[in-house]
């Protein structure tokens, strides 16, 4: 066996591509740098009999810079149960690719039960890989990179958005956040408020013109961020909880968060992990706060 770990048959450009059998190609499109396109994703899309899309007007631009014409269908993941069954007939009998607006398919993006269905239904499923901007984010944000959770989009209300934080919280690894200029400020208050003064770092635009990435711990960074509202694509970067000895008047303004939304003994269990103090103290903090209201 050859100690090469690369199959070069189909990233020749000068050489026909090779063959592809009919099914379902998951394949990924730049972020922001159409340079980022590899070779396989080129010869997918010009395999390609039906090219399944988030939005006919972007990736018709890309077909169009590439060469190609392909007859495209819109798909979400709310599509019909009929247009999904449309798509995995039609990767029955030739090529079908999914492709998003950018990046990878499935990734905060529509496909999960175009997939789910399509390997139910024993269609061959493969991909060609390639640019996320979660992974390029993390891969540049200087923080801690062997153990990860993708969070997607944080929600957009108060309640929800402050129950799943609190759900992230214990977990002892990086996360990362899809985020919108327009949001960015309130989230990294929020995450202030409730992680502390984490390590983190706020990746805009990657693999554009005007890329950034800007470091400091979450209360730099909501300070920094406080009713600015930065243009562009944000990947938002939290690493891993820092043990923090607190005062007791540090963790006050978390616990009375974390009763907004919990019960005062999980609260106080939460929060007294969280800051490294005393739970018998924290729930008797607790059960003030609550006399009060
Ligand atoms: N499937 C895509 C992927 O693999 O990255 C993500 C799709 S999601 C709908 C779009 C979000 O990804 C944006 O709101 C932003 O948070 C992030 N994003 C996409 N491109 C980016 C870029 N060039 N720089 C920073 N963040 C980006």
């Amino acid at each position: 066996m050859s100690s090469d770990p690369y199959d070069y048959s189909l990233s020749e450009p000068d050489k026909p591509a090779k063959a592809i059998e009919s099914g379902l190609y998951i394949v990924a499109t730049p972020i922001g740098n159409l340079a980022d396109m590899s070779q396989r994703a080129v010869d997918m899309l010009r395999a390609a009999d039906l090219v399944a899309v988030e939005d006919s007007r972007v990736t018709g631009k890309l077909l169009h810079h590439l060469g190609l014409k392909k007859r495209m269908r819109p798909y979400h993941d709310h599509s019909s149960e009929a247009d999904r069954d449309a798509l995995l007939a039609a990767a029955r009998e030739g090529v079908v690719v999914l492709v998003s607006d950018a990046g990878t398919p499935l990734i905060s993006d529509p496909g999960y039960k175009l997939v789910r269905a399509a390997r139910e239904a024993g269609i061959p499923v493969s991909t060609a890989p390639g640019p996320s901007a979660a992974i390029t984010a993390l891969s540049i944000s200087g923080l801690p990179t062997d153990r990860f959770l993708f969070a997607g989009f944080l929600p957009s209300k108060a309640k929800a958005r402050a129950d799943a934080i609190t759900e992230f919280a214990d977990v002892k690894t990086t996360l990362l956040f899809y985020e919108s200029g327009p949001r960015l400020a309130a989230t990294l208050a929020t995450l202030a408020e409730m992680l502390g003064p984490r390590e983190a770092a706020v990746a805009r635009e990657l693999t554009k013109k005007f890329e950034e990435v800007v470091s400091g711990t979450l209360p730099e960074l909501a300070e920094r961020y406080a009713g600015a509202e930065p243009r562009g694509e944000i990947v938002l970067i939290v690493g891993p909880p820092v043990e923090v000895q607190a005062e007791q008047g540090d963790y006050e303004s978390a616990l009375k968060i974390a009763l907004e939304t919990l019960p005062p003994a999980k609260a106080a269990k939460d929060i007294a992990k969280r800051f490294g103090v005393d739970r018998a103290e924290v729930y008797e903090r607790a059960m003030g706060l609550k006399a009060k209201e």
